[in-house]
């Protein structure tokens, strides 16, 4: 792969709502992932497997738990901080970025939010460190897009829980030590129980011939009898809406992570508009590259301006579900569709490893699925302005 000689776009000087901190901690997750991310990333998603070097890197830019306040490990920063730290992981890869949302979004905050002292002393600090690594089993094989319908379960043993069942697509899983997973319980509720690696029947098995976020490792979680002690329920929240509230957290991180790529993506093509020659000419001179070039600048102010004020309203406490859902199916829709057309400007070139490019449009293809798919949001968005359930 090239050099990484990434400049991020700002159209219009959004750097302007930015306070002092958001820059130090943004310009200090850039640097990162120019240093460690590019020159390796490559070469990591060629061979699928997601590089372990970076993991003590990721937890001194705050990515592991960037808002989980600091006496828990985390780097207590507010939602905007948290959002670019997701952009500009995912402007190096959102495989990267995917392990860092789960280990934030979708494992520390259910600790974090709907644990007790005892399960925030002993799991946080050491998320936050990095010293673990989790993942979160939701998906089920038969139960995707409607996780209520889950049958994985659990039984009340005495002085155990009997955990049976199977999820499907779980990031981390093939190397993680903690699971947050979501069970139904005898009454059929939901509950989220902390499995951790070496409990008897609990296993992780991979999912290979992945052509998407093949820097991010994938499994099953696999639980035929398991004992969890009781003390790894989660007491604080039951029922879909906890689950549903770790993912409100962790897709809109992936509002601002589509940027970082489509960021990327955009500013590789800018450059080669101006480097590469046909019919005597840069190609950039010609106006269906620039119509391509205009639109992309275009789409990303907008995205921006969509993610930064949706990081306002989460630290005032008043962003709904249904706002975020419109901003991670936009932007990453945005995203996607800047990659392919940026792949298109490279001609020949953009189908290599030689520029990141092909590799973000592959990689957005799961993004634009996990966490909800892009129809599932815009019915939620349709929910939320008819008042009318396309879901029943
Ligand atoms: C790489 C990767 C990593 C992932 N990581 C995780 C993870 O860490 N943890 C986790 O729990 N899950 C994870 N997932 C799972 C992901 O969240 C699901 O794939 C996603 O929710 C969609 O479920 P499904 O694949 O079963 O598709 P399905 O739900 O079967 O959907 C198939 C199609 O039907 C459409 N559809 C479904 N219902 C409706 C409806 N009511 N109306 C209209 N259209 C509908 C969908 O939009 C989609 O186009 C991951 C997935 C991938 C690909």
């Amino acid at each position: 792969m090239r050099p990484d000689l990434f400049e991020a776009p700002d159209y219009y000087n959004l750097d302007e709502l930015l306070t002092e901190e958001h820059k130090l901690v943004r310009d200090a997750a850039r640097e990162w992932v120019k240093r460690e991310v590019s020159p390796i990333i490559e070469d990591y998603a060629q061979k699928a497997e997601f590089p372990k070097q970076i993991i003590g890197g990721l937890a001194e830019i705050g990515a592991f738990g960037p808002y989980i306040p600091m006496e828990y490990g985390g780097a207590g920063l507010d939602q905007i901080s948290y959002g670019l730290v997701m952009q500009e992981i995912e402007r190096g890869d959102s495989g990267v970025r995917s392990t860092a949302s789960v280990q934030s979004s979708l494992v520390m905050y259910p600790i974090w939010k709907y644990g007790n002292e005892a399960q925030r002393q002993k799991y946080l600090p050491k998320l936050a460190s990095g010293e673990w690594m989790g993942c979160f089993g939701l998906t089920e094989p038969d139960h995707g897009s409607n996780p209520g319908g889950m049958v994985t379960n659990f039984e009340d043993k005495g002085d155990h829980f009997l955990l049976n069942g199977a999820k499907l697509w779980i990031s981390n899983a093939p190397f993680a030590q903690v699971a947050v997973v979501w069970a139904k319980d005898e009454n059929g509720r939901i509950h989220g129980l902390i499995v951790e690696r070496g409990m008897e029947g609990f296993s992780t098995p991979e999912t290979h011939n992945k052509w998407s976020l093949r820097a991010s490792a994938t499994g099953e979680l696999i639980f035929d009898n398991v004992k969890v002690p009781k003390e790894n329920l989660l007491p604080n929240k039951s029922g879909l809406g906890a689950p549903l509230g770790c993912l409100d957290s962790a897709r809109y991180g992936i509002a601002w992570g589509a940027i970082g790529a489509a960021m990327d993506c955009y500013d590789t093509a800018l450059r080669y508009s101006k480097e590469r020659i046909q019919f005597d000419k840069p190609i950039g001179q010609f106006q269906l590259q620039q119509k391509k070039l205009a639109e992309m600048i275009t789409e990303i102010t907008k995205a921006q301006l969509l993610a930064w004020r949706l990081g306002v309203m989460r630290d005032n406490g008043t962003a709904t579900s249904a706002q975020i859902s419109m901003a991670k199916r936009n932007n990453v829709d945005m995203a996607l569709k800047i990659a392919r057309e940026a792949r298109q400007m490279l001609g020949g070139m953009g189908i290599t490893g030689e520029f990141s490019i092909m590799r973000h449009m592959m990689n957005l293809e799961s993004v634009i699925t996990y966490e909800g798919t892009h129809d599932i949001h815009l019915l939620i968005t349709g929910l939320d302005i008819t008042g009318l359930n396309a879901f029943k």
